[in-house]
């Protein structure tokens, strides 16, 4: 009973999230500010009052129109919040009703929360990258840095069982047991550990030396999804997406004016992380060679007030740069195999935050996956000769999300598969 309760309420939450969300949504890619000015009707400008503002059932009772002007209200307003409040719901079910990542088994969500919370800011903020990204073919990267945020503070402040604490718990599908614990655990040594907080220091540090022009930037603007990756033009479907299409091509033809030499490029970004790479090895020499760095470092792990939180702070760390560091390897070998610009900045910036939430396993496993349903996608499109391409975002947000959802059984797949991998070797 107690579940079914806590499913409502966790729904609407959801729809009054999604309703922030369809702000984000709307004014990130607008570079407007997401606070002020409060809603208003896009047709005629009016205030929108309190009480046509309520997630979902205000769209019904409007039937989807503004009350002065009646000019329409795009469905995507109930929509995104519909689907925010589900998406809630479903992390609920799936996590302490199913068991599908053994949290029911040792905590619920009273003591719990802050990691569901962490969690579903996890796909609440992919949700608005992947609208985003869909639309404007760009990642809103603030949204990235504060779910991030949330997943380390979250980690830092109230250790999650399967985020680096050492608890071993047994994941369970559907409540039963599916692959060894020791295949499962998301969390690292102190000495991974101390390699990750180096390495993000490193990060940190390129970043202010590329704030005072130390370090030149690559490409011209390295923070926005590049557009001259995307496969060759397909006829638009529609007027809409044909002033969309005109302005990628103008994107292109001026880089094509201005001849980029993606190769030289992309070594600017490998300038970028040698701070990191630096430190990182630094630190792994501190910690295994001096014996009484070592002693200090593990002591600090193993007892004492803070060891469990410092241990899951590290491991979302570790998330962190693993996420990021698949995607961006792959843009480096990419762009320095092809010649031309592979992979954007903005889907770096996702998978590190999904890294930051969940730890390290997940990022890796959605790295693998999330190709698979763009092929997915893309054979529909070819089958039905439908034509309509999607950048990378949405794959790696609908990646996460069956990963997290059917954490044993897809995650249990991939260790199957991965040990079987091993043993070839
Ligand atoms: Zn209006």
């Amino acid at each position: 009973m107690h579940h079914v309760v806590l499913a409502i309420f966790l729904f609407t939450l959801g729809a009054c999230i999604g309703s922030f969300l369809n702000v984000v949504i709307h004014r990130v890619p607008r570079n407007e500010s997401v606070v002020f000015p409060p809603s208003h009707c896009p047709a005629c400008g009016k205030g929108i009052r309190w009480y046509d503002n309520i997630p979902i059932l205000s769209w019904i009772a409007l039937k989807g129109r503004c009350r002065f002007c009646h000019g329409p209200i795009s469905p995507r307003y109930l929509v995104i919040e519909a689907v925010t409040g589900g998406l809630l719901v479903a992390l609920y079910v799936c996590y302490y009703v199913l068991g599908a990542r053994g949290v029911a088994a040792t905590e619920p969500l009273g003591s719990s929360w802050p990691m569901y919370a962490a969690h579903a800011a996890l796909l609440c903020g992919l949700l608005a990258c992947a609208m985003v990204d869909i639309e404007c073919w760009i990642v809103p990267l603030e949204a990235c840095w504060v779910v991030s945020v949330v997943g380390l503070l979250s980690a830092a402040l109230k250790p999650h069982p399967f985020l680096g604490a050492p608890v071993a718990i047994t994941p369970k599908l559907f409540g039963r047991p599916f692959v060894k614990p020791a295949l499962y655990d998301a969390g690292i040594s102190p000495t991974a550990g101390a390699i990750a907080l180096a390495a993000l220091v490193g990060v940190g540090l390129a970043f202010v030396l590329l704030r005072y022009g130390y370090i030149r930037q690559s490409f011209i603007d390295a923070s926005d999804r590049q557009l001259d990756q995307d496969p060759p033009e397909p006829p638009p479907a529609s007027s809409g997406k044909k002033k969309k299409k005109k302005a990628r091509d103008a994107a292109v033809v001026e880089k094509e004016d201005v001849p980029v030499n993606a190769r030289k490029e992309i070594l600017w970004e490998l300038v970028y992380l040698a701070p990191a790479a630096v430190l990182a090895v630094a630190a792994w020499l501190v910690v295994t060679k001096v014996p009484a760095a070592r002693g200090v470092w593990k002591s600090w792990h193993e007892a004492g007030p803070i060891a469990q939180n410092l241990g899951c702070a590290e491991a979302a760390v570790f998330g962190y740069l693993v996420g990021g560091l698949w995607i961006w390897g792959m843009r480096i070998l990419g762009t320095l195999a092809f010649g031309r610009l592979a992979m954007g900045m903005g889907d770096v910036h996702i998978l590190a935050a999904v890294g930051a939430v969940t730890g390290w396993i997940v990022p890796s496993v959605v790295f693998f996956l999330a190709p698979a349903f763009g092929l997915i996608w893309a054979i529909r499109l070819w089958a039905t000769k439908a034509q309509r391409e999607l950048p990378y975002g949405p794959w790696l947000a609908v990646a996460t999300l069956v990963t997290m959802l059917f954490h044993g059984a897809v995650v249990g797949f991939f260790a199957t598969y991965a040990q079987a991998i091993k043993q070839l070797w």
